[in-house]
């Protein structure tokens, strides 16, 4: 036989063979024997379609033939036009759940956002009177206290203090993932800014014995900033640098030109970060290690803050480090000409 398997209607009718019997067109005795007709002539190298063996053997003829690969087709076609319009039906209704489910999502997370800023502005209330009354009894205003009385109202000063900047931290941070940080800029002399955070600093710094120098230029450099979040990521840098730096070492703050940009750097002789993590301290809750949160005490939202800060402003990070060396962090920012102040 020289029909061979070339493209034919047939080859889009699966069990034609089949269809024919239940259709009472050929009997199944007939079908049997074109099968193993189809299997003798396969094993001579040819490869007959059972339609074509049943009409070359007499079974059928090719008009009930082609009648029947068309019925098949479209019934093969209605078919797909159904499963097409079910699996529509169904992205449809996943897609719908999906985007409940999404829209859930973001109703809950803004909630979040929300319910973080409202406790922490709770929290910040009470915390106020306590630090003013510490205040007023630390200076007497209530009457005369003890030296020991003094120094345990120093260490509650100190730890309302460290309550005060987690709060601070975590109003930020909520208000940093609810949406675009909104700045408020204005032009500033730089150095008198980083300096205002160098000198907040000094005292901790002296406790521990380290070496805490500004160098800056003999001329005043302006950028456009929100003075306010800068600060904070300047005091940021400075709080980190003192907490991983032993007793006894330097740190250096440096506010220099570097071609349109001023470039200011928090440096540090302390513990240093491994070269392979330090993308990871800028991550959100990030410590390197669990342990030194223990040891170090922080949240480990600073660094991601402050990198959100410097996004707002259009900069980024630059960091050196090595460790057992120490570390350097350090951003530029466009000068601006200081008559538009
Ligand atoms: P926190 O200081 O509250 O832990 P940060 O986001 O400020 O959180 O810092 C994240 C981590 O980065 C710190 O826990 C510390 O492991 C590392 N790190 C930051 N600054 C320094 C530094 N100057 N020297 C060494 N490690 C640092």
């Amino acid at each position: 036989m020289a029909e061979t398997s070339q493209l034919t209607p047939e080859a889009l009718v699966p069990r034609l063979g089949d269809y024919l019997v239940e259709k009472g067109l050929i009997q199944p005795e007939d079908l049997e024997k074109a099968l193993a007709y189809q299997t003798d002539q396969r094993s001579k190298g040819e490869n007959p379609r059972i339609g074509q063996v049943l009409v070359a053997l007499g079974f059928v003829d090719q008009g009930t033939l082609e009648q029947s690969i068309t019925e098949q087709i479209i019934s093969l076609r209605n078919a797909l036009t159904d499963a097409n319009a079910q699996l529509e039906k169904r992205v449809q209704q996943r897609t719908a759940m999906l985007e409940k489910a999404l829209g859930k999502l973001n109703e809950l997370n803004v909630m979040k956002s929300n319910f973080v800023a409202n406790i922490s502005h709770e929290l910040r209330t009470p915390l106020t009177h306590m630090v003013g009354y510490l205040e007023l009894l630390r200076d007497e205003d209530l009457g005369p206290i003890s030296t020991e009385q003094k120094s345990a109202l120093m260490v509650m000063t100190t730890s309302a203090q460290r309550l005060e900047k987690l709060i601070n931290d975590l109003i930020l941070f909520s208000s940093s993932e609810s949406g675009q940080m909104a700045l408020q800029i204005s032009t500033q002399d730089f150095c008198t800014v980083i300096a205002a955070v160098v000198d907040k600093n000094r005292s901790k710094a002296k406790e521990q014995q380290l070496d805490l120098i500004f160098h800056y230029p003999a001329f005043p450099i302006f950028v456009d900033i929100d003075e306010e979040k800068i600060a904070w990521v300047l005091e940021e840098l400075l709080v980190n640098a003192i907490k991983f730096t032993p007793d006894g070492g330097q740190i250096q703050v440096i506010l220099e030109l570097q071609d349109q940009f001023a470039r200011v750097a928090v440096k540090d002789n302390g513990i240093g970060i491994p070269e392979e993590k330090i993308g990871d301290v800028f991550e959100p809750f990030h410590q390197l290690d669990g342990s030194s949160s223990r040891h170090y005490g922080g949240t480990g939202l600073g660094l991601n803050l402050a990198q959100k800060i410097l996004d707002a402003h259009g900069t980024t990070f630059q960091v050196e480090s090595e460790p057992s060396k120490g570390s350097e962090f350090s951003f530029l920012l466009p000068i601006v000409n200081s008559g538009t102040k």
